[in-house]
């Protein structure tokens, strides 16, 4: 009984990893049953080793792990999907990064959160796999991500006088508001057009199946994202090194 209760699987996508040393690494998983661990696999730089592929970073894979002194080891790993190959551009590389990012700061450790596991998963798909505009993922990740983790913004109507919709409204990034043309009186909120403002509450209030099947133009794609990276650094004030480093090198 004790050998058993000692051990455990479970699937889990790397979104850290660290070298220990010569042969050994430190990696973060967000898994499907346990949030966020931290566990250490043995002889994982070796290259024949087949926990290497399993344990690098952007990997969903199946874990077989064991509770020793009070830290975990990874004693087996076999690769379900691996999210980033030879050949994988560097926007593409460094927004999978940021979305490990998101699942870092918004996961809990021990505790499972399967909508935003699911969240991660499919977008890493959508942008590595499907090959979907950049800045559109990244904008109905981190608002949808931000919305389901506490920071939903209200996006039904002008929180002022209720109007609904306009040629274009305000979106007020501090307080998670609309605002309407007659109601402004702050020059720092974000003009939103029509297709902006769909968008917007597409990703806030769609249905999970309905959440990545919509698509704007690329330069309204980029708009969105900028608007979307500001809201999720203003409200959970946070400081996203990697999303700093996609600002850093995006077209
Ligand atoms: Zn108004």
């Amino acid at each position: 009984m004790a050998e058993a209760e000692n051990r455990f699987t479970t699937e889990a996508l790397v979104i850290k990893e660290m070298k220990i040393g010569d042969n050994d690494r430190l990696v973060t998983l967000f898994s499907r049953e346990y949030g966020i661990i931290k566990a250490f696999a043995s002889g994982a730089q070796n290259v024949k080793s087949k926990k290497a592929s399993a344990t690098s970073l952007l990997t969903y894979a199946s874990f077989a792990i064991k509770r020793k002194n009070n830290s975990l080891r990874i004693y087996e790993a076999t690769p379900i999907t691996v999210f980033f190959g030879a050949g994988s551009d560097i926007t593409v590389l460094a927004l999978s990064q940021y979305f490990c990012e998101l699942a870092y700061v918004f996961g809990t450790e021990g505790e499972p959160n399967v909508e935003l596991l699911r969240l991660v998963l499919n977008s890493l798909h959508f942008l590595t796999k499907e090959k979907r505009f950049p800045p559109l993922i990244k904008a109905i990740t981190e608002l949808r991500v931000a919305a389901v983790s506490g920071y939903a913004p209200d996006l039904v109507a002008c929180e002022s006088c209720g109007k609904f919709e306009d040629a274009v409204m305000f979106f007020d990034i501090y307080n998670g508001i609309l605002c309407c043309k007659d109601c402004l009186n702050d020059n720092r909120l974000k003009p939103v057009d029509r297709t902006l403002l769909s968008s917007l509450r597409h990703i806030v209030y769609s249905q999970f199946k309905n959440l990545y099947s919509f698509d704007i133009p690329d330069n309204k794609a980029k708009e969105l994202s900028e608007i979307t990276g500001e809201y999720i650094t203003v409200q959970t004030d946070h400081k996203f090194s990697t999303l700093e480093f996609y600002n850093s090198i995006k077209e």
